[in-house]
C-alpha cells in the first residue's frame, strides 16, 4: 500500500510506542507537523479500518490508538498497571462464539475483544503499599 508522508509519520510513532496513544500524543511526537490534528485523527480512524491500528477505550473513557502488527484476526492486551501491550496472533474463543450463536440466535460475524491484566514484568514486581495498612 502507498503511504503518504504523514501516514508515514503517524505509523512510525504507534511503532516506536508499546503503549497506546491518544491522537494528542500522536500528533505531538509527529517528526513534521505539516496538518492538523482532526487529518490525524482522520488517518488514523482509516488505519483502524484497514486493520494497520485499533483504537481502545480506556478506563477513563479516552480513545487510544496501538499499531496492529498481525494482518490476520487477532486481540490485544493491555497492563492495568504500567498500560503497556501486547498482541497475540490468535482468537482461541471460537467455540465460545459458536455457544453464544446458539443462545442468541445469532449469526455472529466479528467481534472485538480486549484484555486487560498484569503484563509479565508487572506480575513480579510487589505491589507498592503506599497509604496501606501494614
Ligand atoms: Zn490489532
Ligand atoms: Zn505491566
Ligand atoms: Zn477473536
Amino acid at each position: 500500500m502507498r503511504q503518504t508522508p504523514q501516514r508515514e509519520g503517524i505509523l512510525h510513532v504507534l511503532r516506536a510506542s508499546d503503549r497506546p496513544l491518544t491522537v494528542e500524543e500522536i500528533w505531538e511526537r509527529m517528526p513534521e507537523r505539516r496538518s492538523g490534528l482532526p487529518t490525524v485523527y482522520r488517518n488514523l480512524e482509516r488505519f483502524v479500518r484497514e486493520g494497520w491500528a485499533e483504537s481502545i477505550l480506556g478506563a477513563d473513557q479516552v480513545m487510544r490508538f496501538v499499531r496492529c502488527d498481525s494482518r490476520h484476526h487477532h486481540h490485544h492486551l493491555q497492563c492495568e498497571r504500567c498500560g503497556r501491550t501486547a498482541e497475540v496472533d490468535a482468537c482461541g474463543i471460537e467455540a465460545s462464539l459458536k455457544h453464544l450463536e446458539i443462545l442468541s440466535g445469532f449469526k455472529i460475524t466479528h467481534h472485538q475483544l480486549m484484555l486487560f491484566g498484569l503484563c509479565a514484568a508487572c506480575r513480579v514486581e510487589p505491589i507498592p503499599t503506599e497509604g496501606g495498612p501494614r
